[in-house]
C-alpha cells in the first residue's frame, strides 16, 4: 500500500517573513498521518521554514538542485546545502524549469542521480503540452522524459522516487485534466516503470498528479489507483492545502 504524498510547490513567491507567517497558518491544517506531507519552498526560505515546522509533521522540500558537488556555479545550490539547511525532498524537472530556464533531461537525470547519491528524495514531474496531448503524443512524450530523467538509476533506488505527471496545459491555469486523464497517464507511468524495473519496484514508486489540484477536484482524483499524491502549487499558499492534505476525512 503506497502512502499518499501532498506536496506543496511555493514557486517563487513568500519572502522569509512571509514563509514562517504561513507555517503558522498551515501547521494545525496540515495533520494527518496517512498522508506525508511536503512544503516545497524557494531557496532562501528553507532554513527559516526548517524552523518553523520542527516537531510536526511536515517535511521541508527544495524547488530545484544542482548536480555538482560544489564551486564555480555561480546562483546555483548543492544537495549538501540543501541536505544541512534541513531538506528531504527535491523537485526536479519542473515544467517551468524546462521551460524558462532551458532544463533538459539529461540535467534531469544528472540531478536525479545526485540527489538519490546524497539522501535526498526526489519529486521528478513530467509532463506534455496542450499541442503534444492534441497531436496524440502525450504517452509517448512522458514516457521519453522518464526514461531518459530514469537512466542508470538502480531499481532499488528507483523506489524512493515520486513522479509528479504534470500536464503542462493544466499548471496555474485552472484547468484541471479529469480523474480519467490524470489517472490514464498515471498508469501509463506505471506500466513504463514495470518495463523498467519490474512490476514489484513499480508498485512501490509513488506518482503524484499536478495541475490545478484544489479542496475542489482532489478527492476524485487522489481515489484514482495510480495517483498517489499531489504536487499543488496555487493551492499551497491557502488554507485550502488544509484541505487537499484531509481529503480523506
Ligand atoms: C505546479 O506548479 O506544480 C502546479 C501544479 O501548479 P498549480 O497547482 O497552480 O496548477
Amino acid at each position: 500500500m503506497r502512502k499518499k504524498i501532498i506536496a506543496g510547490n511555493w514557486k517563487m513567491n513568500m519572502t522569509p517573513t512571509e514563509a514562517v507567517k504561513l507555517c503558522e497558518t498551515l501547521k494545525p491544517l496540515v495533520k494527518n498521518e496517512d498522508v506525508d506531507v511536503v512544503f516545497c519552498v524557494p531557496a532562501i526560505d528553507i532554513i527559516p521554514v526548517a524552523e518553523a515546522v520542527k516537531g510536526t509533521n511536515i517535511n521541508v522540500g527544495a524547488e530545484n538542485l544542482y548536480f555538482e558537488d560544489k564551486g564555480a556555479y555561480t546562483g546555483e545550490v548543492s544537495a549538501d546545502m540543501l541536505l544541512d539547511a534541513g531538506v528531504k525532498y527535491v523537485i526536479m524537472g519542473h515544467s517551468e524549469r524546462r521551460e524558462y530556464f532551458h532544463e533538459t533531461d539529461a540535467d534531469i537525470n544528472k540531478k536525479l542521480k545526485k540527489a538519490l547519491e546524497k539522501g535526498l528524495i526526489p519529486i521528478v514531474c513530467c509532463g506534455e503540452s496542450l499541442e503534444q496531448r492534441e497531436q496524440g503524443i502525450c504517452f509517448d512524450f512522458v514516457r521519453m522524459q522518464l526514461k531518459i530523467a530514469f537512466q542508470g538509476v538502480s531499481a532499488e533506488d528507483a523506489k524512493k522516487v515520486v513522479i509528479a505527471y504534470e500536464p503542462i496545459w493544466a499548471i496555474g491555469t485552472g484547468k484541471t485534466a479529469t480523474a480519467d486523464q490524470a489517472e490514464e497517464v498515471c498508469k501509463a507511468i506505471r506500466d513504463l516503470l514495470t518495463e523498467l524495473y519490474g512490476s514489484d519496484t513499480a508498485e512501490a514508486i509513488r506518482i503524484q498528479y499536478g495541475g490545478s489540484m484544489n479542496a475542489g477536484n482532489c478527492k476524485e482524483l487522489l481515489a484514482k489507483p495510480n495517483i498517489d499524491g499531489g504536487l499543488i502549487g496555487g493551492a499551497s499558499l491557502k488554507p485550502d492545502f488544509g484541505s487537499i492534505v484531509n481529503y480523506n476525512k
